[in-house]
C-alpha cells in the first residue's frame, strides 16, 4: 500500500508522494551553532536547490537530468491549450510562433483519452515541453548535492532575518544561531521582510487534483493498471472567495472530459505569485550588495526557480547573463519614480489653476 502523508497543512497531498513519501526523503539536521559559509541559501524548494546545484555546478533540467542519471519521469510532449472560443487561442498560438515558440493551432485537434461528452473543437499545440516528477527530481538533485564536501544543508532552522554588514551578511534563525556569509539567496517563495516586493505582486490560490486513468491517459505513474492525470485551475484571489468545492469542480471538469476516469486520489494547492509586470523578481535586492532573492513565479515556479539558480549563479559568480536584466527586482523602482513625477506634475498644475 502507497505511504500517504500529509503536508504542513495537513489537509492536502500532493500526487508526488504517491510513489514518494516524504519518509524517503533524506534527513538532514536542524543549525545547533554558529556557522560561516560562502552563501547561505534560505529555502530548499526548486529555487533554492537549483541555486545550489548551480553554485557548484552549471546546468538545466534535462542535462541536469542526464548528468546525474535521475529517475524523475523526464519527458518532452507537447502541450495543448484548448478553450471555447478558437479565435483566443489561435491568436495566442499566432503570438508564440511569432516569439519563435513551436506553436500552432489545430482545428479538430483530439487529446488522447477524451472521449467524453465535452467537444474539443479545436486546439493550440506546444511542441516539445519538457515535463517532470518534481519531487523525484528534487530529491536526486538534493541526493547529489548531499555528497558535496562544498554542500551542507540544515532542517527545521527557520531563517528570521537577514541583515547585509559592511563585510558579510549576517542571517539569524528563530533558534538563535547565526549564520554569517558572503552572499544570501532568499529562495523561501515569498520573500524575507521585503514589503517592496511584496507589494508588487498579487496573490492567488490554485488547485489540483490526481484522477485515476487507463494508462494511456499518463501524467504520472499509479500502479500496473493506471496513470494519474493531474487537473489544475479554478484560481482565485487568495481570501475572496470560498475554497470547499475547487476540487469537486475539477473532478467534474475531468470527467465531463475522460468518461472513463476513476477515483480522485490526491487534491492539493497554494499560492500564485503574480508580479504587476508578469515577470518574476530574480536577482539582487533593491539597495543590496550581496542578498538575492527568488520569487514571482506567476505559477510557474519549477521554470522560474531553475532559471532562478542559475541567473543567480552567475551574479554571485560575476558572470554575465543576457536574461538578468529582465528579471531585475529593482526595475520597479524606476516605475516609481516616473509615477511619482507623474503625480507631482498634475498637483503642481491642480494647484496653479485653483
Ligand atoms: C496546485 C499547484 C500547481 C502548480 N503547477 C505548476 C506547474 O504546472 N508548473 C510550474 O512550473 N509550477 C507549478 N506550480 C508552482 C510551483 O510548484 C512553485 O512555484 C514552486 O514549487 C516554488 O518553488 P520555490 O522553491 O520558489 O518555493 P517553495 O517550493 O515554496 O520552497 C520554499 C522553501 O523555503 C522554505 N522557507 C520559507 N520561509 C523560510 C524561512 N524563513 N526560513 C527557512 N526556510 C524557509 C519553505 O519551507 C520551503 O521549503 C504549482 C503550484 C501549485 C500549488
Amino acid at each position: 500500500m502507497t505511504e500517504r502523508v500529509f503536508n504542513a497543512y495537513r489537509e492536502t497531498e500532493p500526487v508526488w508522494v504517491h510513489h514518494l513519501p516524504i519518509s524517503k526523503y533524506p534527513q538532514f539536521p536542524s543549525l545547533d551553532h554558529d556557522i560561516e559559509t560562502d552563501v547561505c541559501i534560505i529555502g530548499s524548494g526548486i529555487a533554492g536547490i537549483s541555486t545550489a546545484y548551480e553554485l557548484i555546478t552549471g546546468d538545466r533540467v534535462a542535462h541536469i537530468i542526464s548528468t546525474l542519471d535521475l529517475d524523475c519521469e523526464f519527458r518532452y510532449v507537447p502541450a495543448y491549450r484548448h478553450e471555447a472560443d478558437n479565435k483566443i487561442i489561435s491568436k495566442g498560438a499566432d503570438y508564440a510562433g511569432d516569439a519563435g515558440i513551436d506553436a500552432v493551432f489545430q482545428k479538430g485537434f483530439s487529446v488522447s483519452g477524451w472521449d467524453g461528452d465535452v467537444s474539443q473543437e479545436g486546439a493550440a499545440v506546444f511542441a516539445a515541453q519538457g515535463t517532470f516528477h518534481p519531487t523525484k527530481y528534487l530529491l536526486g538533485v538534493i541526493e547529489w548535492l548531499k555528497a558535496h564536501p562544498n554542500f551542507q544543508c540544515f532542517a527545521d532552522t527557520r531563517a528570521m532575518g537577514v541583515e547585509e554588514g559592511r563585510d558579510n551578511v549576517i542571517v539569524w534563525t528563530e533558534q538563535g544561531y547565526i549564520i554569517t556569509a558572503k552572499d544570501v539567496v532568499e529562495a523561501t517563495c515569498i520573500p524575507l521582510q521585503d514589503s517592496s516586493i511584496l507589494a508588487e505582486m498579487s496573490y492567488s490560490r490554485t488547485y489540483c487534483i490526481a484522477i485515476r486513468g487507463p494508462r494511456y491517459d499518463r501524467l504520472t505513474a499509479c500502479d500496473d493498471n493506471n496513470d494519474y492525470l493531474v487537473v489544475g485551475g479554478c484560481d482565485h484571489k487568495v481570501g475572496q472567495e470560498d475554497s470547499l468545492d475547487r476540487f469537486e469542480i475539477l473532478a467534474t471538469w475531468a470527467r465531463q472530459r475522460f468518461a472513463h476516469a476513476g477515483s480522485v486520489d490526491y487534491h492539493w494547492s497554494g499560492q500564485i505569485l503574480e508580479p504587476v509586470d508578469h515577470m518574476a523578481f530574480i536577482g539582487k535586492k533593491e539597495w543590496k550588495m550581496h542578498t538575492y532573492v527568488i520569487t514571482g513565479d506567476s505559477g510557474n515556479g519549477l521554470t522560474h526557480g531553475v532559471l532562478g539558480g542559475r541567473l543567480i549563479a552567475d551574479e554571485i559568480e560575476g558572470r554575465e547573463n543576457s536574461w538578468a536584466a529582465l528579471y531585475e527586482p529593482s526595475r520597479m523602482t524606476v516605475q516609481h519614480d516616473i509615477r511619482f513625477v507623474i503625480q507631482l506634475g498634475s498637483s503642481t498644475r491642480d494647484a496653479c489653476s485653483s
